[in-house]
């Protein structure tokens, strides 16, 4: 495949929160039909590099360009970014009492898919909408029942994580951006979660999938392995450098003492 097309391309990217500069330079770029997996010690950065990507205020751009799919990611507002198809599964999803998880993905999906470019509204009402997530629960083997429950509220962990999966099968962004959604899972659950990106992945996305663990990527694939460390890449390769990860630990690359953790 000669051309791909470039979703992400990040460029000496600086970031600080309350003053500290966090990421460093970062160089990294994601073609439309790649998977990568960002991995890295806690602290190295990792979550940091997807609340400023999204546009979360805290977070200061200091240096450095980010193009998303042709266009200058850092003038973009925060709901231009996510309607533009930029999505982030949290590592802490919120609790939201009060509003079910269908009303919140359908005012998500209309935000994103509502206006179709040319001023024409394609806003979907209640019963059209639950016609489309009744396919995307069915495909992704959760229950209906779950739509009706309050987003995130008394869900366990893997139900919370299999909500962020099934808020990227409505929104069907061009970049997904997941920040350890494998953290505290039990295998079933990961096998859940890992099966639903799978059945998401196309060709014409790209998903990033940020974890401290290698176990994530028997169950998903990538074609690149990043390593982060104090806020930089300091190492890409092959599938094969995630289980180099495992044996090891972090410390052979980073210099640091940290052990992988089993
Ligand atoms: P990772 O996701 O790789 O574990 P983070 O991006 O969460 O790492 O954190 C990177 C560094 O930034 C850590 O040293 C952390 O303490 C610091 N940091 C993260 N969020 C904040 C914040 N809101 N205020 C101050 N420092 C922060
Ligand atoms: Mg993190």
């Amino acid at each position: 495949m000669a051309d791909k097309k470039p979703l992400l391309e990040i460029r000496n990217f600086s970031v600080k929160i309350d003053n500290n500069e966090i990421i460093k330079n970062l160089n990294f770029s994601v073609n439309a039909g790649e998977i990568h997996a960002i991995m890295g010690p806690n602290g190295s950065g990792k979550s940091t590099l997807c609340y400023a990507l999204t546009g979360h205020p805290e977070y200061e751009i200091t240096g450095g360009e980010v193009t998303y799919d042709g266009k200058n990611l850092l003038e973009m507002e925060v709901d231009e970014r996510a309607k533009a198809g930029l999505f982030l599964a949290f590592q802490y999803p919120v609790e939201v009492p009060g509003v079910t998880l269908q009303n919140f993905l359908r005012t998500a999906y209309n935000a994103r898919h509502g206006n179709n470019g040319d001023g024409q509204s394609s806003k979907v009402n209640v019963l059209k909408f639950w016609g489309y997530l009744k396919e995307k629960l069915k495909m992704l083997d959760i229950p209906e029942t779950f739509a009706n429950r309050y987003l995130n509220e008394g869900f366990s962990g893997g139900e919370k994580k299999r909500a962020e999966i099934l808020q990227m099968a409505v929104l069907e962004p061009k970049v997904a951006l997941l920040d350890e959604t494998d953290s505290g899972l039990d295998i079933d659950a990961l096998k859940a979660v890992a099966d639903g990106v799978n059945k998401l992945m196309n060709e014409n996305m790209a998903v990033v999938m940020i974890t401290h663990y290698q176990r994530l990527l028997n169950y998903i694939k990538p074609h690149f392995v990043h390593i982060m460390s104090n806020g930089n890449i300091i190492k890409t390769g092959g599938p094969e450098l995630a289980l180099e990860l495992e044996e090891k630990g972090y410390g052979w690359i980073t210099g640091d003492k940290v052990e992988a953790e089993a």
